[in-house]
């Protein structure tokens, strides 16, 4: 298996995406530490199927959560895979936004996307491997009406995820991006029935995303099959944005 005894950290484990690129790194041989904020049940559950897998609470908006998170990798071994996948919308158009949906957001998906770079990375220029991964989104790219928070912090982790290749490149770490376009989670179930419709509508493949199939590219990017890219950002949207 090609991530075999690797040890890897996914954020936001407990559902979703992460829990779904959690099952997929486990399922390739990786050590996986399975985060999550509050929803200890579900998390319990990705971690008990994964061989070797840890569970870790940490809340990633704090920096006591990200030391807390890194510790409990250190302890698995030299860190190999950084997944930046936790993540929150708080959703509403620009004059209705309040400072706590704008900084809720970015702190969440931006500010942590930074700590936890930061904390991967001083880790992986000392072993000189390593490949870090952060979830971004579509909107990122392009915007999004309703998401202008959203939208900023994804654009953000883009940044970063190039800046950062650029820095490490030279130390053989590789960072990219992923930006999903729409996925069937517990983020997206919470629209409107005639809002998926209308979206679905849109996507030349007429159908939403299963999280399987994003978590194929993620393990693909942590994997040595994927050694000379980096600083790059896939797009895995059923053409939605082509
Ligand atoms: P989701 O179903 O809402 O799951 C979010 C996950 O993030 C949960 O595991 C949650 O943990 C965790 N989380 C949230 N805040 C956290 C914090 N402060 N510290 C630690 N964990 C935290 O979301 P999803 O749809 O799977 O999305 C996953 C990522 O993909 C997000 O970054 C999202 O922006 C991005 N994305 C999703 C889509 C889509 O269509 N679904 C599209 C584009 C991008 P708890 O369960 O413990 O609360």
């Amino acid at each position: 298996m090609e991530l075999q005894d690797q040890v890897a950290i996914v954020t936001g484990a407990s559902r979703g995406l992460g829990r779904a690129i959690a099952l997929e790194l486990g399922a390739a041989g990786a050590k996986v530490v399975v985060n999550y904020r509050s929803n200890q049940q579900a998390a319990q559950a990705v971690a008990a199927a994964i061989p070797g897998a840890i569970l870790c609470q940490a809340d990633v908006r704090e920096q006591a959560g990200v030391d807390t998170l890194f510790d409990a990798a250190d302890a698995l071994g030299p860190l190999a895979i950084l997944v930046n996948n936790a993540g929150i919308t708080r959703d509403t158009l620009l004059p209705a936004m309040s400072d706590a949906d704008w900084n809720d957001v970015m702190e969440t998906n931006a500010t942590a996307c930074f700590r936890t770079c930061r904390a991967a990375a001083l880790r992986m220029m000392r072993t000189r491997s390593g490949s870090i991964i952060n979830i971004s989104s579509i909107s990122g790219l392009r915007g999004n009406a309703g998401q202008c928070n959203y939208a900023a912090s994804k654009a953000a982790m883009i940044a970063l995820t190039r800046s950062l290749a650029r820095e490490l490149g030279r130390r053989n770490v590789r960072v990219n991006a992923v930006a999903p376009g729409f996925f069937q989670t517990e983020m997206t179930q919470s629209l409107p029935e005639r809002v998926i419709d209308e979206v679905k509508k849109q996507i030349p493949m007429r159908r939403v995303g299963d999280p399987a199939e994003l978590a194929q590219m993620v393990r693909f990017l942590a994997s040595s099959r994927a050694s000379y890219i980096t600083g790059q950002t896939f797009v895995v949207d059923g053409g939605l944005t082509a």
